[in-house]
């Protein structure tokens, strides 16, 4: 334990709502650019204390040292940019059919909005919501997960700095069901932004229901990562380290199914194999550590059965497949070969540093495995072939390809799933349309 923070009540969290109920009129009153001065100053406070608050993550969260002041400049962008959209939200007047009425549409705030946010991104997963929120004019309620508040109350303190008025941005802590359960069931609260697994993403769907709350769904992905027979080979292991064992495997875009075509198959597995076992691993305030370690004996314990699962029913290890010496919550970076469909690793998230390879033989049979799944928020495939890129990006069922890259989230960007990955989009200028109800104005002129 490093730190303890308090466990709201469920009244104490109803005061929240109160709280943001007064200041969303204010709030949402000022000029757009008066909320973008400020949110630039919340953007700039986090930038000058980088180094601060990626020490705290990496103390919370356990990623490596440079990877948590990566996210912290990462989360810093969503409000830079989205302090900019914050000037750019454009209303529409419409040619009306008949020759004495005026036709408006108002882009307004929705209200009230909460997030309720996971450990393996603190800082972003919270930007990435409160920025366009705040931009578009409304006020924000966020609940962090239990393992990583620190950064979410540190962020919540840098916002206060920056002159982010009282109750505009509130930071509750304390026990999933009874926070999240107000902000839920709250007939104030317009609208729930959620980033975590499908199972409570779905759990919270229905809670918000009685309420018709909008929603912004971030959930869960079982992501195909597909090496053609025509792919730079070495550019595709590079993606691969990069998709795969970042945050030591745990996040929802991370490859978890890696398609191998035959031609390439042995080389790919022998190159990405031993790139993989000199991945160091270590304390994450250690220079150069890549890996750090899990977040939880539930996590370890998870990977560890995928992997007996996969062993069991023929899979076998190139690289790695143990807890680490280092004891604790650290796994070796693992890489598997004769993946199969009928595997737990095939149809479920591993969110840990293991990278099952499977191996097929044409485009369209891994077409058909890839979109075989409920999920469909990441995909990448690496093809020097111009023609098959347009086939396969088009053809993949999924919410964002990366085309010969592993890396493919920026401020600038839709981020977002289809199928049971989620609703709705954070990032871009498709972000702050999350925050913003669309009225329509029919003026006659009688
Ligand atoms: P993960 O697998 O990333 O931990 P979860 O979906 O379990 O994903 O958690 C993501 C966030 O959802 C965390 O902030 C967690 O506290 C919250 N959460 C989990 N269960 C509930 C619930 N029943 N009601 C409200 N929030 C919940």
């Amino acid at each position: 334990m490093i730190a303890r923070v308090p466990s709201l009540a469920a009244a104490e969290v109803e005061q929240a709502v109160e709280a943001a109920r007064r200041a969303f009129k204010s709030w949402s009153g000022l000029a757009a650019q008066e909320r973008a001065k400020i949110l630039r100053r919340w953007f700039e406070l986090i930038v000058a204390h980088a180094d601060d608050l990626a020490a705290l993550m990496t103390a919370e969260q356990g990623k490596p040292l440079a990877e948590a002041r990566g996210e912290v400049l990462y989360a810093a962008s969503f409000i830079e940019w989205f302090a900019e959209e914050a000037k750019r939200v454009y209303g529409e007047v419409i040619p009306a059919p008949q020759a004495d009425k005026r036709l408006v549409v108002l882009k307004q705030p929705v209200g009230v909005c909460a997030a309720i946010t996971p450990w393996n991104f603190p800082a972003a997963m919270i930007t990435r919501k409160a920025a366009p929120a705040l931009a578009a004019g409304c006020v924000m309620i966020v609940k962090p997960a239990e393992q990583t508040p620190l950064t979410a109350l540190a962020l919540g303190v840098l916002a206060k700095e920056a002159g982010i008025p009282a109750g505009v941005l509130q930071i509750v802590t304390g026990e999933a069901r009874t926070v999240g359960g107000v902000l839920t069931g709250s007939d104030v609260v317009r609208k729930l932004s959620f980033t975590g697994s499908t199972e409570v993403g779905r759990t919270l769907m229905a809670e918000c229901a009685p309420t018709i709350k909008r929603l912004s769904l971030e959930l869960g992905g079982n992501a195909p990562f597909i090496v053609f027979d025509d792919a730079d080979l070495d550019a595709a292991v590079e993606g691969a380290i990069a998709s795969k064992y970042r945050n030591a495997g745990q996040t929802c875009v991370c490859a978890n199914r890696l398609y191998v075509q035959a031609g390439v198959f042995d080389a790919f597995a022998e190159k990405l194999a031993a790139k993989v076992a000199a991945l160091p691993v270590g304390r994450g305030t250690e220079p150069g550590v890549q890996i750090g370690p899990l977040i939880d004996e539930a996590a370890v314990e998870k990977v560890e059965s995928h992997l007996a699962d996969a062993l069991a029913k023929g899979a076998r290890l190139v690289t790695g497949g143990q807890r680490h010496a280092l004891g604790g919550l650290f796994f070796e970076p693992t890489v598997l070969a004769g993946a199969t469909s009928d595997m737990r690793l095939a149809r479920e998230e591993t969110f840990g540093p293991v990278a099952p390879l499977f191996r097929f033989e044409t485009e369209e049979e891994v077409i058909a495995l890839a979109n075989d799944t409920e999920f469909g928020l990441a995909s990448y495939f690496y093809t020097e072939n111009a023609k098959r890129a347009w086939r396969v990006a088009e053809a993949l069922e999924y919410g964002m390809v990366g085309h010969n890259t592993g890396l493919i989230s920026n401020e600038v960007a839709p981020f977002g799933g289809v199928k049971q990955s989620g609703l709705g989009r954070e990032g871009s200028h498709h972000g702050i349309e999350e925050y913003l109800e669309v009225k329509y104005w029919c003026s006659a002129l009688r």
